[in-house]
């Protein structure tokens, strides 16, 4: 038998290819690289006649090799090394796989996803900027020049505050004093200080300042929750936590204090957002209460650049970065010494990835957290329905935090009932009392209207016909502003034409309200007041965003519109008023979650009022005032609204009760789609009448195939097929099965498989 490292041999890797294949590919080393490669090294090789980027995921033992040379299996041999470092590691690898193989998607695809998007190509890595750095060396000359004694004393001082790299940047010192040149080299020469080249560290925060605050005083169920936590940090076991708190609890600063203690134990600690740029006050807060201690903060979000990001992979790779903050993709973070994770704002349906590796970050944190064995900390003000049920069951840790910090009390809220109401542009005759009576306080509205756009129609008066998506089956959203129609779907865009397309009238009528018409009409009916707009088109540009919570907390702006980002996590101590311009909308869309999503809304949104010390207001209009998820979140009650809405998703297996996954194909050609979706289903179900996977309620039950609620989008067909089973075992056995039917579905038709699924339009 061959001997390890037995030179007669050659030398061979497993590389999973950043691909859509089935399994790792052996490589040959070649001869310049042999004994280099290890796990985690980003590799070239061929395949087929192209070329492509792997990871090396593993070195081949002896046997193995001799195995495949006595078969004499003709191998290739691997292109080139990438980079000279690994950009990854065995755990993370494993975490990766396991990951994948949990959501049926490819590991190398979802390798490429986890990886920052600058390692997927095969062109080297992104460059990173090199500047000149300046140490202290070991030389004791002294000194007579002033200006030498000063730059010197200046490097002296940075290092002993210094963070792990140590060193004054050039661009620094050129601050400091100016033209440093020629001191610098004088100094260099008397060897007292040594020059080096080393990466150049952007700066991730876009020149924000934040300011040292310092530690609060927990109070006593927040005292409560952090003892629980801290003392599982220091356990090194998995253990899960539900942190439920009403909004302005103080969970923020539980997070804070519980990583606080991680860091001083020298771990990482991981916190995922929804959103990162609308959580900038978050990464303020983190900053403000670390930076300066020497414990770096590294965020992740989508301002970054290709070589911004993997410039932060890398650090966090080298062990520089103590605390990580970034939406859902940061749960891949290359944390070596993870101590622990949080997931703030959990129930967010954003944390779900809605193409490609359909992840789901919370869950994944979760799995994460176990893997690693660490404490995984989720907080919510309304915890995801799946989320509180593992609660219930004992497999979360539930800690609660049921009042506000302080005095504050929750806002009260009022519902509006709007039937028979005389509406004037949407409002009511209270709420527009409500704003006027704020105003002349000079105090903050926000007004919470889940449409954007000017109006979601052009209506013809003459023949009710309106403008439609040549690629969607949606109508097209007027943008007055712009001039424009527009497919919120695919971003088609057309003028409007003066006349109506269907019967040539003229009395094209905007028809609907959206925050471009809110916002123009409060205007009218409040000229002195100064209005402002959040969402997806009034935040396109970079730092927009930032710009309205400046302005909103510098008080530069009364009443604020906006969709559901105004109501994500962040704190305008002058808001004492909110309304809800219509609570119907979530409410009624057609999904088994709306109840759930429609509660989540308004208890956030309402959450936002009265966070400074004057006390908030809520007004919620509504064509529905006797639905019971409007009494709850009137009443600011979670729990009476979990134990309303449990019942029902059990009855029909839904989740957290069952497990879902959706099989959803689409293609170009209608009649293509709706064949290969019949013989699918029809494959599906004849493994379940075969009593493969058991039936009845041990089994799984196949729903469809059924035409997606938005057929066709982005000029392909779409049909899904729901499969519902109360556990989870049968499903897999299912899916297991998949690869035998992909051949039955025509090839212009894809298949996406969605575990867990949460958009099913
Ligand atoms: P949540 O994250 O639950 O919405 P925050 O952590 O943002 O709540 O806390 C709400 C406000 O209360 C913040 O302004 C925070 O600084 C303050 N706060 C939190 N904990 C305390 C405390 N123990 N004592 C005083 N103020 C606190
Ligand atoms: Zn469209």
């Amino acid at each position: 038998m061959a001997e390890a490292g037995d030179k007669t041999l050659p030398e061979c890797v497993a590389v999973v290819l950043l691909a859509p294949l089935p399994r790792p590919l052996t490589y040959l080393v070649p001869a310049q690289l042999r004994g280099q490669l290890v796990l985690g090294h980003r590799v070239r090789v061929p395949l087929g006649s192209r070329s492509a980027v792997g990871i090396v995921i593993e070195q081949l033992d002896s046997t193995a090799i001799a195995a495949i040379v006595n078969a004499g299996a003709k191998l290739k041999a691997v292109a080139e090394l990438l980079d000279k470092d690994p950009v990854v590691d065995n755990d993370l690898l494993t975490f990766v796989r396991r990951a994948s193989t949990y959501y049926l998607f490819p590991f190398g695809l979802a390798l490429k996803t986890a990886l920052p998007a600058g390692l997927a190509s095969i062109t080297a890595a992104p460059k990173v900027k090199q500047t000149t750095v300046y140490t202290r060396a070991e030389g004791t000359i002294s000194l007579r020049g002033t200006r030498q004694k000063e730059v010197l004393a200046y490097i002296e001082q940075a290092e002993k505050q210094g963070e792990k790299q140590g060193g004054v940047e050039l661009a620094e010192l050129c601050q400091q004093f100016p033209s440093p040149y020629s001191v610098l080299s004088r100094l260099e020469e008397l060897g007292l200080i040594k020059s080096c080249q080393r990466e150049k560290q952007r700066d991730p925060f876009l020149g924000i300042v934040v300011t040292a605050d310092s530690e609060l005083q927990l109070n006593e169920e927040q005292d409560a929750a952090l003892n629980s936590i801290c003392s599982a940090t220091t356990q090194d076991k998995f253990s899960p936590f539900l942190l439920h708190g009403v909004t302005g609890s103080g969970k923020t600063e539980i997070y804070l204090q519980a990583i606080k203690a991680v860091v001083a134990a020298n771990r990482q600690a991981l916190v995922l957002v929804p959103e990162i740029a609308l959580t900038p006050q978050l990464v303020g807060r983190f900053r403000a209460r670390f930076e300066g201690q020497q414990i770096r903060i590294g965020v992740l979000h989508s301002g970054l650049s290709v070589a911004e990001r993997y410039d932060m992979w890398r650090a966090i790779m080298r062990d520089e970065i103590h605390i990580v903050i970034g939406a859902r993709s940061a749960v891949f973070a290359p944390l070596a010494h993870l101590g622990i994770i949080v997931v703030d704002e959990e129930h967010d349906s954003s944390y779900k990835q809605s193409e490609g590796f359909r992840y789901h970050g919370r869950d994944l944190a979760l799995m994460r957290g176990q893997m690693a064995q660490v404490p995984v900390v989720l907080g919510s003000a309304t915890p995801a329905l799946a989320s509180w049920q593992r609660a219930q069951q004992g497999l979360l840790t539930q800690l609660s935090l049921l009042n506000r910090v302080g005095a504050r009390t929750l806002p009260s809220v009022e519902l509006v009932d709007m039937t028979g109401a005389e509406v004037e542009t949407g409002l009511s005759q209270q709420l527009r009392d409500a704003i006027a009576a704020t105003l002349e306080r000079h105090e903050q509205c926000l007004l919470l209207l889940n449409r954007r756009g000017y109006a979601p129609y052009l209506l013809c008066g003459d023949c009710g016909a309106s403008y439609r998506c040549p690629n969607c089956e949606i109508t097209l959203t007027w943008h007055r502003q712009a001039g424009q129609l527009r497919c919120h779907y695919c971003d088609y865009t057309q003028p409007p034409s003066e006349v109506c397309p269907r019967c040539g009238g003229v009395a094209m009528e905007p028809e609907g309200m959206g925050t471009e018409r809110l916002a123009a009409e409060l205007q009218q009916m409040f000229p002195a007041a100064r209005i402002a707009r959040m969402d997806r088109d009034a935040t396109s540009a970079k730092g927009s965003q930032q710009n309205i919570f400046n302005r909103m907390e510098n008080r530069e702006i009364d009443i604020l519109v906006g969709t559901q980002m105004v109501a994500k996590g962040h704190d305008f101590a002058g808001v004492t008023l909110v309304g809800v311009v219509d609570a119907d909308a979530a409410l009624n869309f057609p999904d088994f979650r709306s109840a759930e999503r429609s509660f989540a809304l308004l208890a956030q949104v309402a959450g936002r009022a009265g966070r400074g010390e004057v006390e908030g207001r809520v007004l919620v209009q509504t064509y529905a005032s006797d639905n019971p998820v409007l009494e709850c979140a009137m009443e600011h009650d979670y729990i009476r609204f979990a134990e309303q809405e449990l019942p029902l998703r059990q009855l029909l297996y839904y989740p957290p009760f069952g497990y879902l996954v959706n099989l959803l194909l689409s293609g170009l050609d209608q009649q293509a789609v709706e064949h290969s979706a019949e013989l699918l289903a029809t494959n599906l179900q004849g493994e379940i009448g075969n009593g493969k996977v058991g039936n009845g309620d041990a089994g799984v039950e196949v729903l469809g195939p059924a035409p997606c609620p938005l057929f066709r989008l982005r000029n392909r067909y779409r049909m899904q097929i729901l499969l519902k089973a109360q556990t989870r075992p049968p499903l897999r056995q299912l899916l297991a099965q998949m690869a035998q039917w992909q051949k039955l579905i025509d090839k212009n038709v894809a298949l996406v498989v969605d575990v867990d699924p949460v958009d099913m339009m």
